[in-house]
């Protein structure tokens, strides 16, 4: 695997496969990486002549300086783990190098930034399409591959792709998940083994909730919410926010849920401190 250090050698790499016109499949991460971005390698190898992955813990994101300082950080082991599946080259560029001033620019996302993850951390989704942006206009890949568990996210970069007309499609893989269901994340390595159990109820309220929608119920109704809430807190979980939303638009749902379309459960919740997302799709 070739380890890409700045710009420059970027551009050498891809100047000889664009002299080849094979096709590359894009994988952005922020590293400590898990099974869940080695599932977005695999997708773009299958569907890719080459893929590259890129490592870069983006300041720009991180509405809190805590959390950007405590981002795990574990290049040794990830570049190992990039070169177990194969992957074709890793680009890992210094903050400077791509931040080499003070970002003036400024990317706004309506309504997607009032809501969920956007309206918690005020800025994030600014960051994120900056340096997506920088990313796709350096790389100029066919396939970017992104996670659903990052399901707000992804929302972003799709109207980001549409609305400014990047020539590349855009593929969304499914949530891998721990063997007890919580999803898998760079920051469950911050969590105490006691709590990686406990966390496990995140997904399990998600499920819950699928099945009393099934069941024609409103699990935000007291009756059912109290209960809910009342279990996550004896297992140390805070929730931030619980949404029940349109897949397509993450717009809410009011009860009763529209039956055609595909539902998705949001959920936002701290323990011990480390903030965990997961969410769940479906129709009924
Ligand atoms: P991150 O390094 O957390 O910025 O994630 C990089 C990419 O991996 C994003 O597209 C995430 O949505 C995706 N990702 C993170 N965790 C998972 C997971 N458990 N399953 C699938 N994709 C994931």
């Amino acid at each position: 695997m070739q380890i890409l250090k700045d710009i420059e050698s970027l551009q050498q790499w891809l100047s000889e496969i664009k002299k080849q016109q094979k096709t590359i499949g894009f994988v952005p991460t922020m590293g400590a990486l898990h099974e869940g971005h080695l599932a977005l390698i695999k997708a773009s190898k299958k569907q890719n002549d080459y893929t590259l992955c890129s490592i870069f813990i983006n300041p720009t994101q991180f509405n809190n300086s805590e959390d950007l300082a405590r981002y795990p950080r574990t290049e040794q082991k990830d570049s190992q783990m990039l070169q177990n599946v194969q992957c074709d080259a890793l680009f890992m560029p210094q903050a400077q190098e791509i931040y080499p001033n003070q970002n003036v620019l400024q990317l706004s996302f309506g309504y997607l930034e009032t809501l969920m993850e956007g309206k918690f951390r005020p800025g994030h989704f600014a960051g994120v399409g900056l340096i997506v942006s920088k990313l796709f206009h350096l790389v100029q890949p066919q396939r970017a591959y992104f996670g659903q568990k990052d399901l707000q996210q992804c929302a972003v970069i799709q109207c980001l792709v549409q609305e400014l007309n990047f020539p590349l499609e855009v593929i969304i893989c499914p949530t891998i998940r721990e063997p007890n269901g919580l999803a898998m994340s760079s920051r469950n390595q911050r969590l105490s083994e006691e709590a990686q159990q406990k966390a496990t109820q995140i997904y399990q309220t998600l499920l819950n909730i699928q099945i009393l929608i099934e069941q024609q119920q409103n699990p935000l109704e007291q009756q059912h919410l109290t209960p809910i809430l009342k279990h996550l807190t004896q297992n140390d979980i805070t929730i931030e926010y619980l949404e029940i939303v349109d897949a397509q638009t993450l717009l809410s749902l009011e009860y009763p849920y529209p039956k055609q379309i595909t539902i998705a459960v949001c959920i936002a919740a701290y323990l011990e401190e480390v903030r965990l997302i997961d969410n769940i799709l479906f129709k009924y």
